[in-house]
């Protein structure tokens, strides 16, 4: 090992304050090499980015890569590029060191991904790499090793023409840096997604993964853009997508955008690129979510894939170590160029028809109580309707501050008395706008907002059930096989056990399909996919997530928000008095999961009052 015990790994408390005064120093190589590293070389992903960019640099038209342990053992990116001349080999581990750009001026004529010549050099600093390459099969190709920084000799090397590098024990001289890596899944996933991002800005490059001897995705050059879509992100998603094209001056869009109804928690479905590399730009994010305005509800993110073409002088891609943002010489034209090319696609299309391809009745709780009174004749059977077996007094307890404390008080007797003590007939009460219910109560009025209340009571009776362990899992005796981004299904398996304590049953079937073999059966007429994909959206939207209990708390207010009617959904008389009456044997059920009340009472008072009748 190079460096001994002088490992060089950033304390948290390197930082503090010298109480005499310090003496500068030059810091010596090899710890500039690690703090350099440290910008481009994150974790094994970022190694695949890099390793796969140099491929293309090199005209490679098929890359193989190979992974252990979601990278931190073992990354292998082989090629068919154009090789390296065996006595650059060592060059190609020094830093700044690059075939790609002469002078400054090529800064800003850049046509390759990569211009830094750091990566390699920073890969090397913090790993054991090894690298051969051979021009082409007329000549000996050679190989060298890199360990921590330190070079070997130059040997012969008689592979096939093309590069082949290895990787191995990432960060294995800077212990904290490898403590940081997280679930192996997750790391992989991380990788899939380099590769996803590579095989979109590259449809014609032939791409293989695989992950501890498992094939995680093979396309071939014959597959086009669209074809890769389908692969990667499932029919579900291609099935809605609609291209989009459209110029302005030197700029050229082009690409696919989902329609509204196939919108996701997130927005990990929105991929950019910018002359063929993938970017994440923040004014661009929004011409797109402005585009979408009034389509999507408030909190959901649109799909799409869109590329942008401008003349690499019109770009400047040197403002970022892992160069994954540019900087537009006119950044308004092109959000202008997005907003208005997706919302002129959008605006033409044929949406309505559209939107109402998915039924409410796909929310798998929802279906039952929406269908009308004859064919479901008593919603007092239900399952979640059911009263529980302790009806334990409705806690008011620890409710809001301000004026919602004081609903909440002027409520209290209110919730207890108006469960209807003989069903519907005795219960006043109408559905207005589809979306409220207003009951007569000895109080006085009481506005109910039908999904809050629904919502919520559909929350405190799973969460009981799964607090006391009578949760009902239905079992699947066919697993349902669900298609996930890799790296959504790399993160659902790393959860396993916490969606096994939701019902959710989940087993790896590889190449980014999970299945689904249990469900709680709450959601009856569930749709397994729809309950997992929700729970990975969320678990996905979160690169810290909170500890298990605030992620089964969020995840059931997230699953019971799907399963709980919405506004705008009818109901019938029987219906309603159901509803009515479980808010009174439901706790808490004066604020929905998110924190919003569910019901207002004007007081019988307050109305008189208003009224001048007293
Ligand atoms: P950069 O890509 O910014 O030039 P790198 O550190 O990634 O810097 O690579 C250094 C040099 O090594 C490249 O400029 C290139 O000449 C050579 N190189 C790296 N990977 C390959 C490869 N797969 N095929 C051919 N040449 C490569
Ligand atoms: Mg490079």
């Amino acid at each position: 090992m190079s460096y001994g015990s002088e490992n060089f790994d950033p304390a948290p408390n390197l930082g503090a304050p010298a109480s005499q005064p310090q003496r500068i120093r030059q810091l010596p190589l090899e710890v500039i090499t690690k703090i350099a590293a440290g910008e481009v070389i994150e974790r094994p992903a970022s190694v695949v980015k890099e390793l796969l960019e140099n491929s293309v640099d090199a005209g490679a038209t098929r890359i193989d890569v190979e992974i252990e342990q979601g990278g931190a053992e073992l990354i292998r990116v082989v090629d068919d590029g154009c090789g390296i001349p065996p006595e650059d080999l060592p060059l190609a581990f020094a830093s700044h060191a690059t075939s790609k750009l002469v002078d400054a001026d090529d800064l800003f004529r850049v046509g390759s991904y990569g211009f830094r010549g750091e990566a390699l050099a920073s890969i090397g600093g913090v790993a054991q790499v090894t690298l051969r390459s051979r021009l082409d099969p007329g000549r000996i190709g050679a190989e060298v090793f890199c360990d921590g920084g330190k070079l070997s000799e130059v040997r012969p090397w008689n592979g096939a023409p093309g590069t082949c590098i290895e990787v191995r024990r990432l960060f294995f001289n800077t212990p904290v840096r490898r403590k940081f890596l997280r679930a192996t899944g997750t790391e992989a996933g991380h990788i899939a997604e380099q590769v996803t991002r590579l095989a979109l800005a590259r449809p014609t490059l032939t791409l293989k993964l695989t992950h501890n001897g498992r094939l995680v995705y093979e396309v071939p050059s014959s597959a086009g853009l669209r074809d890769r879509l389908r692969l990667f992100f499932g029919s579900e998603v291609e099935d809605r997508l609609m291209p989009v094209e459209a110029a302005q001056g030197p700029v050229r869009l082009s690409g696919f955008i989902a329609d509204p109804a196939c919108d996701a928690g997130n927005a990990r479905l929105q991929y950019l690129f910018v002359n063929g590399r993938w970017i994440r730009d923040r004014a661009l994010s929004h011409a797109l979510q402005e585009a979408y305005r009034g389509l999507v509800m408030v909190g959901r993110h649109p799909v799409a894939f869109v590329f942008l073409e401008l003349p690499p002088d019109q770009v400047d891609v040197n403002v970022h170590p892992t160069k994954s943002e540019v900087r537009f010489r006119d950044g308004h034209a092109v959000y202008h160029l997005v907003l208005a090319s997706l919302r002129e696609k959008l605006r033409s299309s044929d949406l309505v028809a559209r939107l109402q391809v998915r039924p409410i009745g796909s929310f798998p709780n929802a279906v039952p109580l929406l269908q009308p009174s004859s064919t479901q004749p008593d919603p007092w059977a239900r399952d979640f309707f059911a009263p529980r077996p302790a009806l334990t007094q409705p806690s008011l307890a620890n409710g809001g501050t301000g004026s919602e404390a004081t609903t909440e008080r002027q409520e209290t007797p209110v919730t207890e008395r108006t469960v209807p003590p003989e069903g519907p007939a005795n219960l006043k009460a109408i559905q207005l706008y589809d979306a409220y219910l207003v009951v007569e109560t000895p109080e006085g009025m009481l506005v109910i907002d039908q999904h809050a209340l629904h919502e919520r009571i559909i929350y405190e009776h799973w969460k009981e059930r799964i607090g006391n362990g009578t949760m009902e899992i239905q079992r699947l005796l066919v697993p349902e096989p669900v298609d996930l981004p890799a790296e959504q299904a790399a993160t659902a398996l790393d959860n396993k056990a916490l969606l096994e304590r939701l019902g959710l049953g989940i087993e790896d079937f590889g190449g980014g399909t999970v299945l689904v073999t249990s469900y709680p059966a709450m959601f009856r007429n569930g749709a397994p996919a729809d309950i997992l994909r929700t729970a990975v959206e969320y678990l996905v939207g979160n690169d810290r997530p909170p500890g298990p209990e605030q992620l089964l708390e969020k995840l059931l207010a997230l699953m019971a928000c799907k399963a709980a009617i919405k506004a705008g959904d009818h109901l019938g008389p029987e219906e309603i008095a159901a509803l009515i009456a479980q808010r009174g044997l439901a706790d808490h059920t004066h604020h929905c999961p998110h924190g919003r009340p569910t019901a207002l009472l004007f007081s019988r008072q307050e109305l008189d009052r208003q009224f001048k009748r007293t």
